[in-house]
């Protein structure tokens, strides 16, 4: 008797409505991965991302309820390459096996990504990054979405195979769009090909290769630490020889140094997102793009 009643509630179960509903919850580090997690999943998923807009992953403090956000999630997609290396810390106090390293729903995005600017075991040229993993910021190239939603769809695949074809569906629906807009982006920013760019930090290299953007310096050169007046008298020497008339910064970076180069040697500031929700339009990965082109092609019309 128990036994058939446990039968029929599972049975109850299989049929309601809220069973067929009921989501996989993703955990990823930044905004830019959770746009493309939920350009895969669909409404079969519910992501959150740990990292927020406004704020340079490098440098976040995780929180004590991103832990039970793990603990809570079937899928963690982080950038890797040394961007989010307190994840790995996080991990290890939610003691999930399915998300940990290795586990189904463990999804390094930087997996067969071609780094840019690898140093091996070398310290950097002091543009900001002290590891020698390459370049972390390669969701920037809108190439790079293939891949990265590539890894994506197999762990949702793996985690969730009776929806297999669902996600491909829909990352293939994603890529099309992305295909469309990737064309519309290479003619609005041709006419700044070569064009020297100087930024606060060197968050460009994959965007700059696919748009043919030429940056020629950078302000930052460690992390949170303002840079030396020498250092700055050095940008605004090269800015002048070189004709650089646009100065990049990211919302969160501070204005006063991007100010001083950019008046020092008549340049225009541009603010770019580096990542989704940096700025308000910026809402999703391809608005992103969108934003930083639209930016960048009025501030080459001045
Ligand atoms: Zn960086």
């Amino acid at each position: 008797m128990v036994l058939r009643f446990a039968v029929i509630a599972t049975w109850l179960a299989l049929l309601s409505p809220g069973f067929a509903q009921e989501r996989i919850q993703v955990v990823t580090t930044t905004t830019d991965l959770r746009s493309l997690t939920e350009a895969v999943g669909g409404d079969r998923i519910a992501a959150v991302n740990l990292v927020p807009a406004s704020m340079d992953a490098e440098d976040y403090q995780p929180k004590p309820q991103d832990v039970l956000r793990l603990k809570n999630a079937h899928m963690l997609v982080r950038v890797g390459l040394d961007y989010d290396l307190w994840i790995d810390r996080l991990l290890v106090q939610a003691g999930k096996r399915e998300i940990a390293r290795g586990g189904p729903g463990y999804v390094d995005a930087s997996f067969a990504i071609a780094a840019l600017e690898l140093r091996g075991m070398s310290v950097g040229p002091g543009d900001g990054h002290a590891h020698g993993s390459g370049n972390p910021h390669y969701w920037l190239d809108p190439k790079n979405a293939e891949i990265i939603t590539g890894t994506i769809l197999e762990a949702l695949a793996r985690i969730d195979p009776a929806n297999a074809a669902r996600y491909e569906a829909n990352r293939l629906a994603f890529l099309a769009r992305l295909r469309v807009k990737l064309v519309e982006w290479e003619e609005k920013l041709a006419p700044l090909k070569s064009t020297p760019i100087v930024a606060y930090h060197n968050s460009w290299p994959y965007f700059a290769r696919r748009f043919r953007l030429d940056f020629a310096g950078f302000i930052e050169t460690k992390p949170g630490v303002p840079p030396s007046p020498a250092h700055l008298a050095g940008i605004v020497k090269t800015m002048r020889e070189r004709g650089v008339r646009i100065v990049v910064r990211e919302p969160h970076e501070p204005d006063r140094d991007v100010a001083f180069v950019a008046s020092k040697a008549g340049a225009s500031v541009v603010i770019l997102a580096a990542s989704v929700g940096a700025l308000p339009e910026a809402s999703d990965y391809i608005s992103l793009f969108d934003v930083n082109v639209e930016a960048l092609k009025s501030a080459a019309a001045r």
